[in-house]
This record gives C-alpha cells, sequence and structure tokens, in this order.
C-alpha cells in the first residue's frame, strides 16, 4: 500500500492528472494481439497516467478561426512531451526500487498485425494495448454513448500513456458511475448523422457494461467538424475531442455540472459551426 501511494505521488509530482492502476488479471478476456503480457509476460500491474487537455485549446476550434493551437497542443505537447517525461519519471521511479517498468505511448489499436512471430505461440510484433480500455479496466472512467472514454474529472479532455510493471501495486476499483447522461447532444450535433442512437450496442469490460452508440467511423474520419485523422495508421481511429460533437459534449458536462473540471465561463457562448457533406458552412439554431 505504502509503495502504491508513493508512485503515485512521484506521478502526480511529475504532472499526471490522473494515475489508476489495474491488475494485469483484469485483462484475461483481452487477445494476446492486445494484451499487456504479450510485451512483458511477467508483468502484474498496469499504470494508467492521464494528463488534461485544457479547455483553452478548444477555443479557436469552438469559434471557428484557429485550428492549429489543438492541434499542437492536445496532438503532440501533451502526450509526446508533457505526459511522455510522466512516463519516463514514473518507469525510472520503479526501477529505482528495483521493478521492471516497460512505457508505453499510445498507438493505434485498429493497426492490423505486421511482421512475422519469432516464437511459437506469440503474435506478431506490434502488439498494442487500447488504452482507453486499459483505462476502463484501472478504474478512471467508462466509455460514454458517443464511443469516446470519459473521466469524472474531465469528461473526453485526456490523453494517456502506460507503464507496465512486475511489482505487484494496489489496484484502484471500477469506476461504477458514469459521467454521460445518455442527453444525445452529441448524436443531435453531428451535420453527418454518424452517430447512430437507434443503434445502441453495449460494449462490456470487467463485466461493467457501457451503452455506446453505433458510430460511422469512415464518415468520422472525412469529417471537417474540428476531427483529425489518425496520423499514425490510416485504420486508426480519428481524434474527435475537437469536433462539434465532441465539443457539444463537453459543453453539456459543465452545464450540466457532471465533470470537476468545470470553469467558471460555459464552453459555448454562441451558435456552434458545422460542415455539411457537401462542404456548405452554417450555424446551429442556438447555442
Ligand atoms: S453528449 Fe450526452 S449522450 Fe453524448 S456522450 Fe456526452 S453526455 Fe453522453
Ligand atoms: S467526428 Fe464529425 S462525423 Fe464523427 S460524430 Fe463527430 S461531428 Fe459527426
Amino acid at each position: 500500500m505504502a509503495f502504491t501511494t508513493e508512485l503515485k505521488e512521484a506521478a502526480r509530482a511529475a504532472g499526471a492528472d490522473l494515475v489508476g492502476i489495474s491488475p494485469v488479471a483484469r485483462f484475461d478476456e483481452v487477445s494476446a494481439a492486445h494484451h499487456p503480457c504479450s510485451i512483458f509476460p511477467e508483468a502484474r500491474s498496469v499504470v494508467v497516467l492521464g494528463k488534461r487537455i485544457a479547455r483553452g485549446c478548444l477555443r479557436g476550434v469552438e469559434e471557428g478561426t484557429q485550428f492549429q493551437i489543438y492541434a499542437q497542443y492536445a496532438g503532440n505537447w501533451v502526450p509526446d512531451r508533457f505526459l511522455a517525461l510522466t512516463t519516463v519519471t514514473v518507469a525510472t521511479f520503479l526501477e529505482d526500487n528495483r521493478w521492471e517498468a516497460v512505457p508505453l505511448p499510445n498507438l493505434p489499436v485498429q493497426a492490423p498485425p505486421m511482421g512475422v512471430s519469432v516464437r511459437p505461440g506469440t503474435p506478431p510484433p506490434n502488439v498494442m494495448l487500447d488504452f482507453d480500455e486499459a483505462a476502463v479496466r484501472a478504474g478512471l472512467g467508462r466509455f460514454g454513448f458517443n464511443g469516446e472514454f470519459m473521466t469524472p474529472q474531465f469528461g473526453p479532455r485526456q490523453r494517456f500513456q502506460i507503464v507496465l510493471t512486475d511489482a505487484e501495486l494496489d489496484p484502484d476499483p471500477l469506476c461504477e458511475t458514469s459521467v454521460c447522461d445518455n442527453c444525445r447532444a452529441c448524436a443531435s450535433a453531428c451535420p453527418l448523422g454518424a452517430i447512430d442512437g437507434d443503434a445502441v450496442q453495449e460494449r462490456v469490460i470487467c463485466g461493467m457494461k457501457m451503452p455506446v452508440a453505433k458510430v460511422d467511423w469512415a464518415t468520422c474520419n472525412a469529417c471537417r467538424n474540428g476531427a483529425i485523422p489518425n496520423g499514425l495508421h490510416p485504420s486508426g481511429r480519428p481524434d474527435r475531442v475537437a469536433a462539434v460533437c465532441i465539443r457539444s459534449c463537453i459543453h453539456h458536462l459543465e452545464q450540466d455540472g457532471l465533470i470537476e473540471n468545470a470553469l467558471q465561463t460555459p464552453f459555448r457562448r454562441r451558435p456552434a459551426w458545422q460542415v455539411d457533406r457537401a462542404g456548405d458552412v452554417s450555424l446551429a439554431e442556438e447555442v
């Protein structure tokens, strides 16, 4: 217990906004191609580290006047600079205490297997974890109706990295309550009809059931409402946090007091802009 507390304190001191720990046993239902033990067979704990995306870096997209701030800050600085330093600090802390620590960046889990297996029974050498599912297993939150992972602190506004370790750490409990209140503002806000509220599927992780709408990912990949295509692999999911669907969700979560990190002023102050399939721009009828 004391070592786990020290580890979390080190992570927070190194800039983590969120720290969750899952025992590797919570990955029993995961295939070898996405299992932590395919990378580190002796792993006992999965440490999920989260860093918030500041609400303000979405402002330029929300106003429709500046898109690069979000792309640079949330797409590069938060994961590859700030959070990467936190991750290496946590790995160093573990190895200073003589536990092996494997730091993992968040790679697109939709990418197909690549390369050849080097031992019988092992998967090809591009094993990738689903970080959002790992965050569920580490107790940091749950999936919302729109398919995004959401925490009670920041809703969908965070990035994750992971450290696998052979240290047996104290696990966090699963997050039993949902941030998403099923308001469906995300589906209403999508001008391309990509979130199908009539085709709700159940995502089940560690026995926890999360209703998620069917999403037309091909449409999201081509969306010009603030979504960013995956830069690492063409089959990877786009980043939708800045898209009008998720920005509408962020506004709703703050207005209805559903997340802790709500600011003093509302996120949405003017009707949202939207681009339809023909490329025509219009404004929503109301805020
Ligand atoms: S907009 Fe409403 S229904 Fe959609 S994910 Fe957010 S809280 Fe859930
Ligand atoms: S990313 Fe674009 S197409 Fe996909 S749900 Fe959001 S607004 Fe709709």
